[in-house]
């Protein structure tokens, strides 16, 4: 069993993209099979290497190692060849159309009420006419021939699948410079580095019904290579993922402050019969993957589900790869576990950190006044080994007559500077004697 993700890199990976990554290498990780990434790169104009290299940065992130890595940019002799068994064949032929000839055509068709499909004209052209226009400089694109034979498969998610080869216009495999498009080269691919399970997005749909009638044509039989198409994800009320979160890159999530495990926990789920819930390592995930669990019902996607889910692993996750993923090297293990309970995102820590050990500045209202001083007076000494906090608290509550929140939150204004967080006496603990009376003290100022 081998599978392959195989991004083209003319931009950061978005989160459809890591959904399509996860699932492949879930599927290939349960069935022990190979996890093959390759790039899709043969488009010269749009690849960019700096793209590449964030891949592979985001893919290590996410944890999700590769076994095997190409580019077709390397293998382009080889699409050529393919191209050229093609044209012996005569399932290549030769088309002169300049772009604007094409979109005129394409308008009319649709005027019409007509699909857009090629219609052909190139294959009536002779000889001589097509001397003519490479007399004139036109250089040749290249179209695959279809058949009008019925394409069918068994999707691995959508079930029986039927399209019609006569309603499918003659895709395009070689450009006018030589160079092939991402249709011959990923068929050859897929064929030469044995490829056993295509699982993509929906939008392929399409693509794999001309790619079946182009794997026939190079002597490849059907049911070779099973395919998977995945559903893709809308926005919470079922539209269409917004341009603002279908864009967001998984640095961009990453540099928010979520969490690999976050991203994997929720995108290997939606969709699936099983709940969403927060896994702590992708072994679990591994464990419980099941390419039948997937439905085809459209999943949602939200900036809410992913933050709620962030919170969720951030809960649990241990002191060591709190440093690992948040840079912040400073904090310690008492620290972690203290703030912890109460983050939404990694980026938050730095916050908290200053709050417990810096310097910030923090403040009373006018009627707590009395009370801060009650509270600065009654202030247990140092050191403190643990805080006696309950009786600092039951002393504070008997001579300012407050509880609960009356009590809480002045305290934890004076203290920290706001007015939500982690539990206060962690907080208070980590800070020691000192920098609490100097808080209580400077919230009076
Ligand atoms: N480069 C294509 C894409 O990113 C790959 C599609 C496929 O999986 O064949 O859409």
């Amino acid at each position: 069993m081998k599978v392959r993700f195989a991004p083209s890199p003319t931009g950061y990976m978005h989160v459809g993209n890591c959904r399509t990554l996860l699932i492949n290498w879930l599927f290939a990780r349960h069935h022990g099979g190979v996890f093959l990434l390759r790039l899709d790169d043969t488009d010269r104009e749009r690849s960019e290497k700096k793209y590449e290299t964030a891949l592979l940065e985001d893919i290590a992130w996410l944890g999700l190692e590769f076994d095997a890595y190409e580019r077709q940019s390397d293998r382009l002799e080889r699409y050529k060849e393919g191209a050229e068994m093609l044209k012996a064949s005569g399932r290549l032929y030769a088309c002169y159309e300049t772009p604007e000839e094409l979109e005129f055509k394409r308008r009319r068709q649709i005027s019409r009420g007509m699909p857009p499909i090629y219609d052909r004209e190139a294959l009536q052209l002779t000889d001589a006419q097509k001397t003519q226009y490479e007399k004139e400089g036109r250089k040749p694109h290249w179209r695959l021939l279809l058949n009008d034979a019925p394409i069918d498969w068994e999707d691995l998610i959508r079930g029986p699948i039927h399209l019609e080869g006569s309603k499918l216009s003659d895709p395009v495999l070689v450009r006018e410079d030589g160079f092939p498009i991402y249709t011959l080269a990923s068929v050859i691919d897929d064929m030469d580095m044995n490829i056993t399970h295509i699982i993509r997005g929906e939008d392929h749909l399409t693509n794999t019904a001309v790619q079946i009638q182009l794997w026939r044509a190079l002597g490849i039989a059907d049911g070779t290579i099973k395919f998977g198409h995945l559903s893709l994800l809308a926005n919470a009320d079922g539209t269409e993922l917004s341009k603002r979160l279908g864009s967001t890159s998984i640095r961009d999530f990453r540099a928010q402050g979520i969490l690999p495990m976050a991203l994997n926990s929720l995108l290997a789920k939606l969709g699936t019969s099983d709940p969403v819930q927060a896994y702590d390592s992708l072994d679990a995930l591994v464990n419980h993957f099941d390419i039948s669990k997937f439905a085809k019902g459209t999943p949602k996607f939200s900036m809410e589900d992913i933050t709620h889910m962030n919170k969720k692993v951030i809960h649990t996750l241990p002191y060591e790869k709190a440093v690992e993923y948040s840079h912040f090297s400073s904090m310690d293990s008492l620290f972690w576990e203290a703030v912890r309970p109460n983050l939404e995102s990694l980026n938050e820590v730095e916050m908290w950190w200053t709050i417990c050990r810096g310097t910030v500045r923090t403040f009373v209202a006018n009627e707590d006044k009395i009370f801060i001083r009650e509270a600065l007076a009654s202030l247990p000494q140092g050191p403190w080994e643990p805080m006696p906090w309950k009786e600092w608290l039951h002393l504070l509550k008997t001579v300012s007559g407050r509880k609960g929140k009356e009590l809480f939150m002045p305290l934890r204004a004076a203290l920290t500077g706001q007015d939500h967080g982690p539990e206060l006496q962690g907080l208070v603990e980590l800070m020691g004697p000192d920098l609490a009376r100097k808080r209580l003290e400077g919230a009076l100022l």
